[in-house]
């Protein structure tokens, strides 16, 4: 549903389309023969301004796929409300170290629709029940329909979250036109069909009433066999995807995920290393670019260039900071990050629960704070938390700088987590199934104080990657923080100089040179798309 290719081509709204862009960028460096699918998303996931008193303005970030992407010349029809909806095509092209890989971007933009058709692939996540219902089926119908109409010869089918699994009805419907029955033709798309899961969660995603799917499909998709597979009271998409798929992966660990494959996530570790460490890297592990897991020899990097390279990136943040909101933060001071989807789950108001604490830790060992990330329009519980944190950073003022930068993007991103001294993460266990922002942070030395939720599970050794909340268990989290922040990392940071080098070191020998998105891919590849079925 998003794909991440660049900052200024807002095809994506978090880490989910993160993630597909990173591996289509290893896929280009790896020479993978992968093509991408998703929607043009003409007015992006949205802009957001926040108003003086913290209030997210959302509107459209709109861009025009000419100035990146070639028309395709190539158009397929999908069936939806009783009448055909045309879906036109663009041409990405994503180049890497061994060649490129298509993306095609899939448009509804055509003057044979009638205007409300025109913006059906307009808006990321927009719209009501309806409008996500007609894009998801143009996602998964249309993609098939355009990949075969541009003639692709797709051997297997990887369906990145359950918002693609639609496809797997257009799959089913080109068996049983060949003969087969539906249990023989499930078999055969079973063979073809991968899936990756992205939540422990799953019953909080994409499900829609039969009234509605009946209303948009009408007797162009076969409803028993749907009730069959996509769940008997409602359409489920992740159900669908499940009972479509070979190969089930979950992002988090097995014991959270039962039933899945667990290969975890990787960022692509060239697009997310900050210039300054890209530079180390290259003198001291020429190899690192096309094979990340050489990273683990950052050991043979002095400390003083380490710190040099986070220093410039530092002062990076620090630019991009005062250019944004007038606010100068101080480079000798430590910088807390934050920054991510703000909704419920991720609690970016954990660190502010109690501001007088706060405080008392602060006048110990000073530190400030930069936060990050978009609410989505109908979140209001992140919504408020955006508000909220508006509300701290005042109240806060000049004992503890605390900004928060709008318009939160790959751009942003990167800047952020290789600026930042240590990448703050509070989900609440165990809704976080990966988190990604931490590996970013990790490839540029910056450890992670992390809830133990995700793929801290794995990336965590404490106090050589980073630190985990919640080590002993459940509990106050909140106090645990506080007390991880004044006992352990701050003394640390201002007292031993080359105990903090160290564990900068540690994240990018331990964890950059394994969450790399490289890693991840080789694995599909091996374990998944080779795979003897
Ligand atoms: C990496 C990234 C995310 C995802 O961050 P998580 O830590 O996985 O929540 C979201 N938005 C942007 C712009 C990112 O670059």
């Amino acid at each position: 549903m998003e794909l991440a290719l660049r900052s200024d081509m807002p095809t994506y709204a978090g880490g989910l389309g993160v993630l597909a862009g990173d591996l289509m960028r290893s896929a280009a460096d790896l020479g993978v023969a992968m093509v991408g699918v998703t929607l043009a998303s003409r007015h992006g996931y949205f802009r957001q301004q926040i108003t003086p008193d913290g209030n997210q303005i959302e509107s459209p970030e709109e861009w025009d796929p000419a100035a990146f992407a070639a028309p395709l010349g190539t158009a397929v029809t999908i069936r939806l409300n009783g009448h055909d909806v045309w879906i036109h095509g663009w041409l990405y092209v994503e180049s890497g170290l061994g060649g490129s890989v298509p993306v095609v971007l899939l448009d509804s933009m055509d003057a044979r629709n009638t205007s409300e058709d025109r913006t059906l692939t307009d808006v990321l996540y927009g719209g009501d029940e309806s409008y996500r219902l007609k894009q998801e089926a143009i996602l998964g119908i249309g993609g098939v329909r355009m990949l075969r109409a541009l003639g692709f010869r797709i051997r297997e089918y990887h369906m990145n979250e359950g918002h693609s699994a639609l496809l797997a009805l257009e799959l089913l419907r080109e068996q049983t036109a060949l003969g087969s029955n539906v249990d023989r033709a499930l078999e055969e798309v079973r063979l073809r069909i991968n899936f990756t899961t992205h939540t422990p969660v799953e019953a909080a995603h994409d499900h829609f009433s039969y009234e509605l799917v009946r209303a948009v499909f009408g007797d162009t998709v076969d409803q028993p066999l749907l009730r069959r597979i996509g769940g008997n009271d409602e359409l489920n998409l992740t159900g669908l995807a499940r009972a479509t798929s070979g190969v089930v992966n979950g992002v988090a660990t097995k014991e959270r995920m039962p039933h899945a494959k667990e290969i975890a996530n990787g960022v692509h570790s060239v697009f997310w290393t900050f210039p300054s460490f890209a530079h180390l890297y290259d003198r001291y592990i020429p190899e690192w670019r096309h094979e990340p897991a050489l990273l683990t020899r950052a050991m043979r990097i002095p400390g003083e260039e380490i710190l040099q390279a986070h220093g410039e990136a530092k002062r990076a943040l620090i630019d991009t900071v005062r250019a944004r909101t007038g606010t100068v933060l101080d480079s000798s001071i430590p910088i807390i990050g934050f920054a991510r989807r703000m909704t419920g789950y991720k609690r970016p108001d954990l660190l502010f629960q109690d501001l007088g604490a706060l405080r008392q830790i602060a006048r110990e060992h000073r530190f400030q704070i930069v936060l990050a990330g978009k609410a989505h329009p109908h979140d209001e519980e992140g919504k408020r938390a955006i508000h909220s944190l508006h509300e701290y950073a005042n109240q806060l003022g000049g004992d503890i700088p605390t900004v928060f930068l709008p318009q939160y993007d790959l751009d942003l991103a990167k800047v952020l987590t290789a600026g930042s001294d240590v990448w703050l993460n509070t989900p609440l266990p165990p809704m976080e199934a990966s988190g990604t922002s931490g590996m970013k942070a990790a490839h540029n030395g910056v450890p992670s104080l992390s809830v133990l939720d995700g793929w801290w599970i794995q990336g965590w050794i404490e106090g050589v990657t980073g630190w985990a909340i919640d080590e002993e268990g459940s509990g106050n989290h909140r106090d645990r923080l506080y007390r991880k922040l004044r006992e352990v990392i701050l003394p640390l940071y201002f007292s031993d100089r080359q105990g903090w080098v160290e564990v900068m070191k540690g994240t990018i020998v331990h964890n950059a040179s394994l969450f790399n998105s490289h890693r991840t891919l080789r694995r599909y590849a091996a374990e998944v798309y080779l795979a003897a079925s």
